[in-house]
């Protein structure tokens, strides 16, 4: 397997506790870019991050309306770019990107050139036993300490 750390799941709610166990090492201004094709996991991800970052409300898929945005112990801004047209709703985003928040952005390569440089690249893929392959690709310095957090388990 590629990328700087990558996990495989069994279930949704092993997705959601990787997802927990991630949530507990954000901070403010971190944003993480799911890429991985419909139905992979990123919205159950996006789940099991806001339960844990203290969001009370159901996280659902944002699709029609872009961004969601819940309060929890850090404000949480769950995106899909995935419908995204005009150069318009785009420039909206980056308030959330450079935001004192964590966002979560679905079909995040869609809207790659305005992303912070930090920002955490992850791919979820559909193993041949319906499992799920759960991978941080950045290699910067963020990803390396979330990699080395996230691997000590
Ligand atoms: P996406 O947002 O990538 O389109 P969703 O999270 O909406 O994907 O859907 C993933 C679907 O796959 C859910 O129905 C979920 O229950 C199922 N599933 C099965 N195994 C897993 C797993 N290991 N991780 C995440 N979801 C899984
Ligand atoms: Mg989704």
């Amino acid at each position: 397997m590629s990328g700087t750390c990558s996990f495989v799941t069994r279930s949704a709610e092993e997705t959601k506790e990787l997802a927990r166990r991630l949530a507990g090492l954000l901070e403010p201004g971190d944003c993480l870019a799911l890429e991985g094709d419909l139905g992979a996991g990123k919205t159950t991800f996006a789940q099991g991050l806001a339960e844990a970052l203290g969001v009370e409300e159901a996280v659902d898929s944002p699709t029609f309306t872009i961004v969601k945005e819940y309060d929890g112990n850090l404000p949480f801004y769950h995106m899909d770019v995935y419908r995204i047209e005009s150069p318009d709703e785009q420039l909206g985003l980056e308030e959330y990107f450079y935001g004192d928040g964590v966002c979560l952005v679905e079909w995040a390569s869609r809207v790659e050139p305005l992303l912070p440089p930090e920002t955490v690249w992850m791919r979820l893929s559909v193993l041949g036993d319906g499992g799920r392959e759960i991978r941080i690709e950045s290699s910067h310095g963020r990803a390396l300490r979330l990699c080395g957090e996230l691997s000590k388990r």
